[in-house]
C-alpha cells in the first residue's frame, strides 16, 4: 500500500536543486521512490494519492536545542524546583506536539531533569503518542560554578534540577555510566562558569582534563556529547576534548575554529534565545532590570562576527533555538533561527533550509535516516503554502504550514490553550518593585495630595 504524494515544488534537503512536480512514494514509514510526476508508478488499487501539487514540500524541520522540561519557564526555580517530575514529562508531551504543529519533525532535547525527555521520547518511540522524533539527554553534568549550580552552596544543586553537580572526574564518570544505562541518546556538559578574568573573558567550570575524561567515557559508551559553551575557554576546552556539538560558541576565537575543525565539532549558534531577549524584554521584568538586553545586544554582534567566520571556515552550523523558556516558548520561534541564518549570518534561504534538514540531522539519533528526502529515509516532511527560499520567514507563520508528516504520518495537532500560571509559573516571588515612601509618593501623586491636605 503506497502514499503518492504529489508536490507541486520539491526541496529534497540534500542540496541538489529544487524540482517541480514530484512525486513521493511512502511504504511503511520510509520513502520508497522519488520521481517525477509524469514518470512516476501506476497506482495501485490500494495506494493513495495526497495532493500537494500547490504546495512547497521539504524535509521536516529539527530544533537541536529544545529542551522539553523546561516549560516555557520565567525562572531558573521554575526549571528546577516546584514541579514534580512525572508532570514535566507529561507537560512535555504536550509541549512537544506543538513544536511539530511548527512544522519541526525531529528535536534534541539536551538536557533535562530526570528522566523526562528520555520518557517523551519513548513514549512517542512505541506509539502510545503522536509527537518529533526526539534525540534525548538526561542532567547536564555541572561542577562548582557552572551553569546549573546557579543556587547558593548551602542548597546545591536539587535532585529535581536539570543539573547534576559531579565535583570530581570519578563521579562525572558514574553519572555517565548512570545515564548511559538509562538511555540517553547524548551527553551534556555544562562549561561555562560564572567566573571571569579581570579583561572580562568568562573561565570554564571544567579544565581541560575533566573534559577530556568525559567526553572520552561519554564516546567510549556510544554516545554523542553536547556542550554549553559561550566563553572562549569552554568552547576550546571543549573543541579539543571532542564534543561532537558546541551550543552558542559566542566568544570564539581562531584557536577555537582551528580545535573545532580537527575535531570536526559542529556549532549550534541558538541566537534566536538571544534575539528574542532583545527584541521582547520589557522594562519592568527582572531581566532588564538586571540589564540584561543591553548586555545581550553586545553580545549578539560578536556572535554574529563569528559565526560568519565559523561558517565560512566550514563548521557545520545547526539550527536551534534554546526552546523552552518564557521567551522562546514551544512552536513559536523555533524558526526565527532559520531568518537570523540568512539576515544576520549570511546564508541563503537554500542554504538555511540545508542547516535545519540534513545538516542538523547528522547531530541527530538515527540522523542518516532523517534530513533528506530520498528512497529508504523516514518520510518526515512538511508542505508549505508558499516557498520559504523566497521568503524565509513565511515558515513561522504556523498557517502556512499545511501538513506536518512523521514517519509519512499526517499529524493531526488540536490547538489546545493553557494557564502558565497553572503548567509552569509557580515561583514564590510576588513583588517585582520596592514600597517604600519615596516610591509610593512616585507612583500615586494621588495620595500624596492627600496626605498634603491632611497636614
Ligand atoms: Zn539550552
Amino acid at each position: 500500500m503506497t502514499t503518492h504524494v504529489r508536490c507541486g515544488t520539491f526541496f529534497p534537503g540534500d542540496g541538489t536543486p529544487v524540482r517541480h512536480n514530484v512525486t513521493l512514494g511512502i511504504d511503511n514509514q520510509r520513502v520508497t521512490f522519488v520521481c517525477n510526476t509524469a514518470d512516476a508508478p501506476p497506482i495501485g488499487l490500494h495506494d493513495s494519492v495526497l495532493d500537494y501539487a500547490d504546495l512547497f514540500v521539504m524535509p521536516g524541520l529539527i530544533d537541536v536545542h529544545t529542551h522539553l522540561a523546561y516549560g516555557n519557564a520565567k525562572s531558573e526555580e521554575d526549571i528546577d524546583l516546584y514541579q514534580p517530575l512525572e508532570f514535566r514529562a507529561l507537560r512535555a508531551l504536550f509541549f512537544a506536539q506543538k513544536v511539530v504543529a511548527a512544522g519541526y519533525t525531529s528535536i534534541c532535547a539536551p538536557g533535562d531533569a530526570g528522566q523526562v525527555s528520555l520518557a517523551v521520547r519513548n513514549a512517542i518511540n512505541f506509539g502510545l503518542f503522536d509527537g518529533p522524533r526526539v534525540t534525548a539527554a538526561g542532567r547536564y553534568l555541572t561542577t562548582r560554578q557552572g551553569l546549573t549550580d546557579w543556587y547558593p552552596t548551602w542548597i546545591g544543586v536539587p535532585e529535581t534540577s536539570i543539573g547534576r553537580l559531579v565535583t570530581n572526574k570519578d563521579e562525572a564518570i558514574e553519572e555517565i555510566r548512570v545515564q548511559v544505562k538509562n538511555g540517553v541518546d547524548c551527553i551534556k556538559i555544562a562549561m561555562d562558569g560564572v567566573q571571569t578574568r579581570d579583561n572580562g573573558e568568562l573561565i570554564a567550570a571544567f579544565n581541560q582534563e575533566e573534559t577530556t575524561t568525559m567526553v572520552t567515557e561519554a564516546h567510549r559508551l556510544g554516545r554523542k556529547v553536547v556542550a554549553h559553551a559561550r566563553g572562549k575557554e569552554a568552547v576550546l576546552y571543549a573543541a579539543r576534548a571532542g564534543v561532537d556539538l558546541i551550543f552558542h560558541a559566542t566568544f570564539l576565537d581562531d584557536n577555537c575554529l582551528d580545535a573545532m575543525l580537527h575535531s570536526g565539532s559542529m556549532l549550534c549558534p541558538t541566537l534566536t534565545f538571544q534575539r528574542n531577549i532583545i527584541d521582547f524584554t520589557q522594562a519592568h521584568e527582572p531581566a532588564a532590570q538586571k540589564g540584561r538586553p543591553r548586555a545581550v545586544e553586545r553580545e549578539y554582534a560578536i556572535a554574529c562576527e563569528n559565526m560568519q567566520k565559523a561558517r565560512k571556515a566550514g563548521v557545520p552550523m545547526l539550527t536551534g533555538t534554546d526552546t523552552g523558556f518564557a521567551v522562546t516558548p514551544y512552536g513559536e520561534w523555533h524558526a526565527m533561527e532559520l531568518e537570523i541564518f540568512v539576515r544576520d549570518l549570511g546564508f541563503t534561504p537554500a542554504e538555511a533550509l540545508r542547516c535545519a534538514t540534513s545538516v542538523t540531522a547528522r547531530f541527530m539519533k538515527q540522523g542518516d535516516c532523517i534530513g533528506v528526502l530520498e528512497a529508504g529515509r523516514f518520510a518526515d516532511f512538511i508542505a508549505v503554502d508558499g516557498s520559504p527560499l523566497e521568503n524565509i520567514a513565511i515558515l513561522q507563520d504556523k498557517t502556512r504550514i499545511r501538513y506536518v508528516h512523521i514517519g509519512g504520518k499526517c499529524m493531526q495537532i488540536v490547538e489546545r490553550g493553557y494557564d502558565p500560571r497553572q503548567v509552569t509559573d509557580r515561583s514564590l516571588a510576588n513583588w517585582t518593585d520596592l514600597y517604600t515612601q519615596e516610591r509610593v509618593r512616585e507612583l500615586y501623586p494621588a495620595r500624596r495630595q492627600l496626605a498634603a491636605a491632611a497636614e
